[in-house]
């Protein structure tokens, strides 16, 4: 199929770029480089040997979305362009519902001009909120906590009901819990721009002398070690759920949430245990406060991903540790290096 993908630069785009074109999808990227550089790319095709047609410009932009879809016909979208900083969506609230909603409408009134049915949406477990139990189900309520939650379930909602008014559309929401990792060639990986927020990126930082401690959040939460827990999903693994995900939208219309996760959970001494196991490298702590709006532990139930979409994760987390350690010890700069 022809995919566009946009935010394909950013860090799960790019890794999925090169699922696709495994698979036989020929794939066009439109991104804003808001936090992505174009290197993200060259080494994408390098490491694909394969074409990716690039487009700059801003997923609220309908001139360039018609340019875009007029020159390529996808025939189908996967939408990764957006905000993900949860603290950051507190202070510029209005900026996260224009780009995450306001992008969101916007390329699906371009998909209707360009008559594209098909589109794969990067949701998110935050759209859950505090647990009322767990493992998350894709019934359990939604009651996001933070203005970046409320985004994406917004923009959920609206492919919802844009799916129940167009014949023959089709909308995959998948509920991505805790991508973590990079690919196997160590060429490409997660590449934050500021002080990471994110858990591994940062401990992945101090491994390489980049930061002094890790701070871990708090070691008073009802889990056997008392911090917190997440599952943890390998990003070629989260790739390979998109993969998935566009063969069952070719024989799918309506709109239908998936949890995206390994249904394991893992604490923040799990994942600094782990780390060390992989690089040989001890990562020096220090307790500090609860982060504001965090939970105690989070889950997946993703048999609905398994059962419908075929899919289920196969990456441990030794994969996960070890490749996220190929990467950030090869590129201590990231996309600098
Ligand atoms: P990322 O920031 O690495 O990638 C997003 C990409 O979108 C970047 O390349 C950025 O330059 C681009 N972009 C941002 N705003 C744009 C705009 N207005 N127009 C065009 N391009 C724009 O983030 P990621 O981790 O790869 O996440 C991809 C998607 O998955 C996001 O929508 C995010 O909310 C969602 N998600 C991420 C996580 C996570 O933990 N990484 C978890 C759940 C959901
Ligand atoms: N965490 C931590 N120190 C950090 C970053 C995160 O202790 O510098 C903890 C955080 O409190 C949570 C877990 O690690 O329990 C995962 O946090 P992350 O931000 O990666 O994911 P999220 O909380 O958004 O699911």
């Amino acid at each position: 199929m022809r995919v566009l993908v946009t935010g394909g630069a950013g860090y799960i785009g790019s890794h999925t770029l090169l699922e696709l074109m495994a698979q036989g999808h020929e794939v066009c990227v439109l991104d804003n480089y808001t936090n992505a550089t174009p290197e993200v790319l060259t080494r994408v095709r390098a490491l694909s040997n394969g074409a990716v047609t690039d487009y700059v410009g801003d997923v609220r932009d309908p001139a360039k979305l018609d340019e875009v879809m007029q020159n390529f016909q996808p025939e189908a979208v996967i939408h990764f362009a957006g905000l993900k900083a949860v603290g950051e969506s507190t202070q510029k609230p209005l900026y996260y519902y224009d780009v995450n909603v306001g992008g969101t409408l916007a390329l699906l009134h371009a998909m209707d001009r360009a008559g594209c049915k098909r589109l794969i949406f990067s949701s998110s477990a935050t759209v859950y909120g505090d647990p009322v139990y767990l493992p998350y189900d894709e019934a359990h309520p939604t009651t996001p906590t933070s203005v970046y939650g409320r985004t994406k379930l917004i923009a959920e909602q609206m492919l919802q009901d844009w799916a129940a008014a167009q014949p023959g559309a089709s909308a995959v929401l998948l509920r991505y819990f805790n991508p973590v990792g990079a690919h196997s060639s160590g060429r490409i990986g997660e590449d934050p721009k500021d002080i990471p927020n994110n858990l591994m990126p940062f401990i992945a930082q101090v491994a390489v002398g980049k930061r002094a401690a890790l701070s871990v959040f708090g070691d008073d939460y009802d889990t056997p070690d008392g911090t917190g827990k997440r599952d943890y999903i390998h990003v070629v693994d989260l790739a390979r759920a998109h993969v998935a995900a566009l063969n069952y939208a070719q024989t799918n219309t309506g709109a239908r949430p998936f949890n995206i996760g390994t249904g394991d959970s893992y604490s923040v001494r799990d994942m600094v245990a782990a780390f060390e196991r992989a690089s040989g490298v001890t990562i020096p702590t220090q307790l500090a406060p609860r982060r504001a709006g965090d939970i105690a532990a989070m889950q997946a139930d993703a048999t609905r991903a398994k059962a419908e979409l075929g899919w289920d994760a196969k990456h441990s987390l030794d994969e996960m540790t070890a490749s996220t350690w190929a990467w950030q010890s090869a590129n201590p700069d990231g996309y600098d290096s």
